[in-house]
This record gives C-alpha cells, sequence and structure tokens, in this order.
C-alpha cells in the first residue's frame, strides 16, 4: 500500500535565476529546522516553460508556525511539494536548497531523502477524501506509517494507530479503527490525515489549506486541534492557505506569495497592521471585517498571471495601483525586478516603494 503521506524522491536541474532569494530568517532562537533557499520549480513539457516557484527562501524554527499567504496558483502548494518530493521529474525541474537539520535534501539521494520525510517533514493534504485509499481501513492506512518506516508488527500498527486516533480526538477509536475513510464526516476524514502525518513524531508539519474542504465549525476544530499538537511536539508548522483569517488566527509569521515569488514576510501583526507591498494591502482591503457596517471592500483587479506569461518588471504590476514607468532615476516597475529586500526591522518585501506604503 502506498502512503498519501509520502513523496518519492525527486532529481533536479538547473532552471532561470532572479536576484530576489534573500533568505528569511526565524525570529526564534535556535537554529531552524528546516530552511528553503532559492527554491525554484519549472516545468517543461510541450509548450512554454511554467515558473511555478521563483527562488522562494523562508526558514522555520521548531516550534514556530509560518503561514504561506496567497491566491491559488501562486506557487504556495507547488514549493510544498517540492520539499515533499511529492512532484514527477521531469517534468518538474528542481533546485535551490531544501535543508532539513542543516542537510541538503536535493543533494541526497532517494533512500537518504525517504527517511527524512516522515520522520523528519511530513504534510497534510487539503481533500482527505482522495487522499486516503478506500479501499483500506483507516487503522491499516494509518499502521502502514509504522510498518513501512520501523517494521513494526501488524498488531503493535494497530494499536498504535488506535493511540494516534485518540491523540486527534476521534471518538470511539477502538471501535472505528477497522472502518473505512467514506464512513468518515470530512473533518474525521481530515483528522485521519493529520493522525498519518504525526505517526512517526515528524519536526515540521505542512499542512496545505487543511481546513478548504470543511464547514466553518469543523475548520476552527482541526486548526484548534493541530495547535494543541503543536504546542504538545514543539514541531514547526508550515500553514498553506488563502484564507487570511486562519493566518491570523494561528501563525506566528507570514510569507506572502504573488506569482511563484515571495512578496513580503514579517510578523504576523507588522503584516496585518502595516502591509508593505501592495498586493498585501490588496488582500487586506478585500476582505470583510465583522463590525465593519458600511464596509466598502476594494477587490484587487485583475487576476493572477499565467505562470508560464509572468509579467517583465514587477509581476504584479499590471495590477498594482501604485505601479510606476520609471521618472528621474526612479525603478521602472514595468521593467524593473525588485528584490525581496529589508524595509524595516524583521520585514522583507519586493517592492520598490514599500517605503512609501510603511511611512507615506
Ligand atoms: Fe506595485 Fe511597483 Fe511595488 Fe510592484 S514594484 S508592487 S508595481 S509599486
Amino acid at each position: 500500500m502506498t502512503s498519501p503521506v509520502h513523496g518519492s524522491a525527486g532529481s533536479h536541474a538547473a532552471g532561470t535565476r532572479t536576484d530576489d532569494a534573500t533568505a528569511t530568517s526565524s525570529p526564534r532562537t535556535g537554529a531552524p529546522v528546516l530552511e528553503v533557499e532559492d527554491l525554484r520549480v519549472e516545468f517543461r513539457s510541450r509548450g512554454p516553460v511554467v515558473n511555478a516557484v521563483n527562488g522562494v527562501s523562508y526558514a522555520i524554527a521548531p516550534g514556530e508556525t509560518m503561514a504561506i499567504l496567497g491566491e491559488s496558483g501562486c506557487g504556495k502548494s507547488v514549493s510544498a511539494q517540492a520539499i515533499m518530493g511529492i512532484l514527477d521529474v521531469p517534468p518538474a525541474h528542481i533546485t535551490g536548497a531544501i535543508r532539513f537539520e542543516g542537510r541538503d535534501m536535493l543533494q541526497m539521494g532517494a533512500e537518504d531523502q525517504r527517511k527524512i520525510r516522515g520522520p523528519g517533514v511530513s504534510m497534510i493534504f487539503q481533500d482527505a477524501l482522495s487522499a486516503l485509499n478506500p479501499v483500506y481501513s483507516v487503522g491499516d492506512q494509518i499502521g502502514e506509517m509504522f510498518r513501512a518506516h520501523r517494521g513494526t508488527s501488524k498488531k503493535e500498527a494497530k494499536d498504535r494507530a488506535v493511540e494516534l486516533m485518540d491523540r486527534v480526538r476521534i471518538p470511539a477509536a477502538r471501535q472505528r479503527v477497522d472502518d473505512y475513510p467514506h464512513q468518515f464526516s470530512g473533518g474525521m476524514r481530515q483528522r485521519v490525515m493529520i493522525a498519518m502525518a504525526l505517526a512517526l513524531d515528524p519536526k515540521v508539519l505542512i499542512a496545505d489549506e487543511p481546513t478548504t474542504a470543511l464547514d466553518v465549525t469543523v475548520q476552527a476544530q482541526v486548526m484548534d486541534l493541530l495547535k494543541d499538537l503543536q504546542r504538545d511536539t514543539g514541531m514547526g508548522l508550515i500553514l498553506i492557505t488563502h484564507d487570511l483569517g486562519v493566518v491570523n488566527e494561528v501563525a506566528d509569521r507570514v510569507a506572502v506569495m504573488y506569482a511563484g515569488k515571495v512578496v513580503e514576510t514579517g510578523t504576523i501583526d507588522d503584516v496585518f497592521t502595516r502591509p508593505a507591498h501592495p498586493y498585501t494591502r490588496g488582500l487586506m482591503s478585500s476582505i470583510p471585517v465583522l463590525d465593519g457596517k458600511g464596509q466598502r471592500l476594494n477587490p484587487i483587479v485583475g487576476a493572477p498571471p499565467s505562470l508560464a506569461r509572468i509579467p517583465p518588471g514587477c509581476s504584479f504590476h499590471p495590477r498594482c495601483p501604485m505601479a510606476r514607468r520609471g521618472d528621474g532615476g526612479r525603478p521602472d516597475c514595468t521593467s524593473d525586478v525588485p528584490p525581496l529586500r529589508e524595509v524595516a526591522a524583521g520585514r522583507r518585501a519586493a517592492c520598490h516603494y514599500s517605503e512609501e506604503l510603511l511611512h507615506g
């Protein structure tokens, strides 16, 4: 049986480079457990090259929650899939570095990568029903993690599966361990996925839109569960989402992505109260607030670009209300690529005119 939590290792090749690969450091003390540096993912098949991830860098410390925020198709999920080794290579071409406890996974062989994925870095997906195998019981699927990685006997693996189901608060775990995925609600299936992801005590958990398919009440329960589990285990949590409310409630830091790049990073408080990039500001202005009577929403005009045809200069310029043609020696948003740079203490943004947003 193949586990949906783990992926196969991939091979890698060179891609084009730009200058926005500045690493984002973690504010927590101690060495980061996972560092992504200048990660690039291209898809090369017939037709134009798709630049899905264009030089993304971030680091996560034990116990920290970092949100990766952006619209669909901005590359946030692809970057996570590259970390997990679940992209088919080819057509994917992956370059950069993905360091787990200082060791670059992209320079390892497949077997060494497999030893890290699961015990080191694990992932849960948004659609638990399609991620789970319908012909195996949930107990078999959770237990497979122990059998595959630890050589545990079938009986012991089942006992461990029951323990994990208890831990993720699935009621009557002992009675339900032999049930199949379709016999569980959406929220309970997501708990099964979380149990599988936690089976080997990972140091980093990547949660890709873990609550998108769930209703609002169940979303809150699943996020509470993830935070409780993180508090118990001290794992780092990378939360991939387009939901600003979830980010605001659970994350310590955020990396905002647009067209395959990180365009802003900082603490939640800083980024949410004083965005340093027009795209982030647009995201903030497009969500309603509870007591905002008569509030005027200002959605971002236009649509994100195709990753096969990313605009020159600043990729956000066709949608940006602050975009400028260069004059008097100032940068031209339509041709000059803005690097991701420090714009205030602990803040980075990829905009030529961030200071005007922060101080204007
Ligand atoms: Fe807008 Fe120019 Fe800043 Fe890009 S660099 S976000 S186009 S102001």
